[in-house]
């Protein structure tokens, strides 16, 4: 299959909706990471989706849309709570699961009885999600296992020739996937996995929120969970991660130059200074700088050729939450702690 690559112009937005239209597959930026969306209604377009990804059929989909509105078409029930949360984040990187629709078939879904939804702030995606008149499924746009893609380029270089189309809108701001919540009742937000919209940003909203343990530890592969995609390892580059939690940057180096093998690599803050011998890249100041930066740089240490890294630990509160849930995940949950 040919790939086109489209260019965000009016014009070629409407070309991608008119495929997304025809049931086909086209990746699209968004704020969080560049997804890659089928008309969520359509049960073969889904199909195809999991495929080209090589994605496991219980981890569902997120449905994207333009409009509050369009939030009734696939939710049965809109709970006050949820109404709040969707004027106050809306359009943004927060996605609630609510009871679904049945226009949502379960393999969007991946056979729940819910359905996770969320309206983009990129102005590309909502244009082409306005175009084409679909509720868009779209998961990120990476061969299943891969580090999310912030750039066109990183979806061609996973899904060129498996897709219809790609759509450019340039890098992606946020950089990790959107904070995705449920409801336990009426008054208790349930963080089933960090994003850049944190628990401190949705805390006055909701007398609790909660954070879902297997955000901090390995989930087992047979284990009951609230979300299936925690199941998953998930966003890893082909070299090995390893955080390191050290309670200065000296005793990072110090361990870092003792354990060094052939290949060896550094993740750094950037107002770390070098280490002698070690080459290194950098991931920002701040959660969100990180949260940006993250995956962008487990593409580069792979085309570096890196086998082992070892990562400066980020912080685990507010929107650093999601960059140390990334890091996790991508390590098996294995750290070192100094
Ligand atoms: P991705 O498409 O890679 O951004 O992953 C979407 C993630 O959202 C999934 O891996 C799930 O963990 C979560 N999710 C989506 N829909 C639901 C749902 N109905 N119930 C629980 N979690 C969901
Ligand atoms: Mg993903």
């Amino acid at each position: 299959m040919r790939t086109e690559y489209y260019h965000d112009t009016s014009e070629e937005i409407a070309f991608a909706a008119a495929l997304l239209r025809n049931g086909e597959l086209v990746a699209f930026p968004t704020e969080t990471v560049y997804g890659l969306g089928a008309d969520a209604r359509r049960e073969e377009s889904v199909r195809a989706v999991f495929a080209a990804k090589g994605r496991p059929a219980d981890n569902p989909l997120i449905v994207h849309i333009a409009e509050i509105g369009q939030l009734y078409e696939i939710a049965s029930e809109v709970p006050d709570i949820a109404l709040r949360l969707a004027k106050a984040f809306w359009p943004g990187p927060l996605t609630m699961v609510l009871p679904k629709q049945d226009c949502i078939p379960e393999v969007t879904s991946g056979g729940l009885d819910t359905v996770g939804i969320r309206m983009p702030s990129h102005p590309t995606a909502r244009a082409l999600i306005k175009e084409s008149g679909c509720p868009i499924a779209a998961p990120s746009a990476n061969r299943s296992g891969k580090p999310s893609p912030t750039t066109a380029k990183h979806v061609m270089d996973d899904m060129e020739g498996r897709i219809s189309a790609v759509l450019d809108g340039g890098q992606c701001s946020v950089g990790v996937e959107s904070t995705v919540i449920c409801f336990d009742d009426a008054e208790t937000i349930h963080i089933l996995r960090p994003g850049l919209i944190s628990a401190e940003d949705l805390a006055p909203f909701a007398a609790n929120v909660y954070v879902d343990p297997a955000v901090f530890s390995q989930v087992a592969a047979d284990a009951r969970v609230s979300s299936p995609g925690m199941k998953y390892k998930h966003y890893a580059p082909n070299a090995r991660i390893l955080p390191v939690d050290a309670p200065d940057f000296r005793t990072f180096s110090d361990y870092v130059s003792k354990h060094a093998v052939y290949g060896t690599y550094c993740l750094l803050f950037d107002a770390d200074p070098e280490i002698p011998g070690i080459p290194s890249l950098r991931y920002g100041d701040n959660g969100a700088q990180r949260a940006h930066d993250l995956f962008l740089r487990f593409r580069e240490l792979d085309e570096a050729g890196a086998k082992l890294v070892y990562v400066r630990m980020p912080r685990q509160d507010g929107a650093a939450l999601s960059v140390y849930n990334r890091l996790m995940r991508a390590a098996g949950f294995e750290a070192v702690r100094l």
